[in-house]
Formats: structure tokens, sequence, C-alpha cells
């Protein structure tokens, strides 16, 4: 029936690149039959799933959205979908994205643009803005993104769904196909806080193929899920509903945060220093390293080929010219000169000293608050085309989530609401390193 609502609905939104069709059939039958036959399985078994198209998946394309990538056919699975194949998962198809997991509204693909289901002028955030798109729309039980800087948990609070970015570390990056690998981490994007923890539960845990993968104990994320936030204490960071925030989705976030404080937790407004910065570092940080990471695609190992060259110089020069999109050239563009010499140390250096400086304000934070609560994005989805040709003003939609990234903490983003254009709002709960319980525990009350 999925496949179904797919070919109904999704020409008006686009949230797939690619359709898995009778593949997934067969294999839904063949889970069937196990569970018919009354063999013991897993809760996610049977359960169709789609996953963003920068997640390796074994003989299936994984184009990044990238003309680049167009018809690269990964020969291994990404240790996710490795993972939930073995949870008998249904693999639907993959999502789109902006190219290489670079914006905020799904507006670089090289294929097309995803629309929002709740109103199809809208953006449907991004980079995960398919995964988010396919959920909202009821075209996947579930989806995987990746969160770079918010592409889990901005898409998510456009499109009215949940969205959780977990630890750095939490989830193995083997066959997640790099742009900015000291932030990037794979996530759920789900309809609710319990299928959130079922997934986190099937994907979390130590990978010894991904060298930054934590190799500790992990918790079994459902048992979080108990109606009770009493006690619990949670931080408003007061630039967090700052004059940029719209005034619509500052009520709906303060409002959720007094619920909470009627159920028993206790609240408090404290200053999150240095969120101003967290902008101008993201963005050196990630350029510098997407600069990095996209060095492989010359033309020569995988992926697209220039047709006309004349020498190797040449093909590397017309294979990336033509194989990378806009968005994606004005990052390498911008992180190769952050790390050239004579400006590493004014742009790179100083960015990491700023995300030094970001972990400590969090480490500050955490000593007094269980909790960090805030809106995910100071506005609701904007029109499609509103911020395409801006990318500064795009850049800064991304103020709430980016820190997050830059310390390696978990956040998770629930709806909390709608404007009054009915397009839902998004509350954002970030936690300490490893703590996703709370988080669900706290967003579970809303459910
Ligand atoms: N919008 C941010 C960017 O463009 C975040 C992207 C992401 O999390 N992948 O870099």
């Amino acid at each position: 029936s999925l496949l179904d609502r797919i070919n109904a609905v999704d020409a008006k939104i686009e949230s797939y690149i690619t359709v898995l069709g009778d593949e997934a059939l067969n294999r839904a039958k063949k889970v069937q039959e196990r569970i018919d036959k009354g063999e013991a399985v897993s809760p996610l078994a049977g359960i169709p799933m789609a996953l963003k198209d920068n997640i390796c998946t074994k003989n299936v394309k994984t184009t990044c959205a990238s003309k680049m990538l167009n018809n690269f056919i990964p020969p291994y699975d990404a240790t996710v979908s490795k993972k939930l194949y073995n949870e008998d998962t249904v693999l639907l198809g993959k999502l789109n994205m902006d190219e290489f997991a670079m914006g905020s509204s799904t507006e670089n693909s090289y294929f097309k643009i995803t629309r929002n289901p709740w109103n199809v002028e809208r953006v449907p955030g991004g980079s995960s803005g398919g995964s988010a798109a396919s959920v909202a729309a009821g075209m996947t039980g579930f989806a995987l993104g990746s969160d770079t800087g918010g592409s889990i948990r901005q898409p998510a609070s456009f499109c009215g769904i949940v969205g959780m970015k977990p630890t750095y570390g939490a989830v193995s990056r083997f066959g997640l196909v790099a742009f900015a690998s000291s932030m990037d981490q794979i996530g759920p994007l789900t309809k609710d806080v319990t299928d959130c923890a079922i997934v986190l539960n099937a994907i979390t845990g130590y990978d010894p193929m991904d060298s930054t993968s934590a190799n500790i104990k992990y918790p079994d994320y459902s048992k979080a899920l108990i109606n009770d936030v009493k006690g619990i204490r949670i931080g408003i960071p007061k630039e967090y509903i700052a004059e940029e925030t719209n005034p619509e989705v500052k009520k709906a976030v303060l409002d959720a945060a007094e619920t909470l404080r009627k159920l028993g937790a206790q609240l408090e407004e404290f200053s999150l220093p240095l969120t101003e910065y967290a902008i101008p570092a993201y963005y050196l940080i990630s350029s510098a390293e997407a600069s990095s990471n996209l060095a492989r695609y010359d033309g020569i190992k995988y992926g697209y080929r220039a047709e006309k060259y004349t020498d190797l110089l040449d093909l590397y020069i017309q294979t990336r010219s033509e194989g990378f999109g806009v968005e994606v050239k004005r990052r390498i563009l911008l992180g190769t000169y952050a790390l050239s010499s004579g400006y590493y140390d004014a742009y790179y250096k100083k960015a990491l000293q700023v995300r030094t400086l970001i972990k400590n304000a969090f480490n500050e934070a955490f000593a007094k608050y269980d909790v960090l609560l805030g809106p995910t994005a100071p506005t609701t989805a904007y029109k499609i085309g509103e911020k395409k040709d801006n990318p500064l003003e795009m850049y800064l939609e991304d103020i709430y989530t980016v820190s997050v990234n830059i310390a390696g903490l978990p956040g998770l983003t629930i709806p909390c609401g709608f404007d009054i254009s009915n397009l839902p709002i998004g509350l954002q709960l970030i936690g300490k390193p490893f703590d996703e319980s709370t988080l669900l525990r706290v967003g579970y009350t809303f459910e």
C-alpha cells in the first residue's frame, strides 16, 4: 500500500530519487512468510523504510543528489543499511536531498525540488528534505537522514515530524558519503517519538569500521518512553528565543515549555554565550572538511567523467566543473580558501578555537541542566525560491541547529504546533553526550 501511495502522491511531493517496487514487495513477502511460520522477529520486521541518498546501499544507486554520482551503484552497504536489513526492514527506495547534504531546503538537488506536504509551494527543509517529506506524506514507515548542521532536525521541524540527531559517535558513519566528517551523523526521521526510539535501538552501536564510533554500552531507548518528566532540569537559552525568532514559533515553543513545567519539570532561562559565532564557525569548519572530502571526485575513480578534455588536469577541471552544482562549488572554494597557507590561522584555526569555546559553554550549561530547550529553526517552512539566491540568509536559518553538531551533542525535534498558515513548528531538545534517553523521555510527554 505504501508503494501505491508513492505512485499516487510522489509526483506532487518529489521525495524519492529511486523507488524499488517489486524488489521491496518480494522482500516484504519473504518476511511475511517467516512471520506466518511463527518465527521470532524484530519489532522492525517488515516495516517499510527509505534512506537518504547519501547512505550507501549495495546494488542500489546512491547519488547524493549529484550529477557527479548520478550512476553510482555502491558495492557495499553502509553499516546502518546492514543493521536495518538485519532487523528485516524493507527498503522502499532512496530519498532526495540537497546535493552532498549541502543546504537547508532541498532546492540544491541535481534531480528535483522536494515539496513540503503541508503546502507544496513551500520547501520541506533540508538537506534531508526527501526523508522528512516522505514520512510526513505517509510514503514510508520511517526514514533515515544525515545531520551535519541541522539536516535532520530542521526538515523534521518544517514537515511536522520527529527527527533525532544522535550524539557524534553513536551511529556509525561507515558508508555515509562524507560531507564534514567531524560533524556528520545519521539519524531517524519518524512519525513519533516511540518510532524514533525503536529505530535508534537498531542503528546505534560500536562499529570498528568507523574510527570515531564510540565503544560504550548503548541503552534500550524504548525504556525512556515513560510518561514522567518530574524533576528534570530544563534550561532555555535566552539567545534561542531572540528577536530573529518568529513570534509564532517562539510562542509555540514557550507553550510547550510551560506544559513541561506543569508536569513537574524545572524550567529556567539562561544565557548560552557564543551563539552568534556558531554560524561562521560551522560554515568554515564544514566547508574546510568538505573541500577535502570532495577531492575524491576527480573523474577517475568513480562517478561522472567529462566527455571532452585535453589532458589529465583538464579532465579534473572539466569533470568537477560539470559534475558539481553551484552550492557545492561555493563550499569547495570557501573551504579551500580557509585551509590555504596564509589564511589557515585566521579562519580555520580560529573556527576550531571557537568550537572549543562552544563546547565549553555547553559543558557549563549541562552542569546545571539535563536538557536544553528551544526552537529548531527561527521560522516555519518558507516559499520555494524565497532564499535560494541568498545563501547567507539561508545559512543564518541554521542558527539553532549547528552548535549541536559543533559540540557533538544529541538533538531531538518534535512538533509543537502550527503557525497561522497551518505550517508545523518544531521544538528542539538538546541533551548531554549519549543521553538520547532523556531527550526521548521529555519528547514522549507530548505523544
Ligand atoms: N544547512 C546546513 C548546511 O547547509 C546543514 C546541512 C546538513 O546538516 N547536512 O551545511
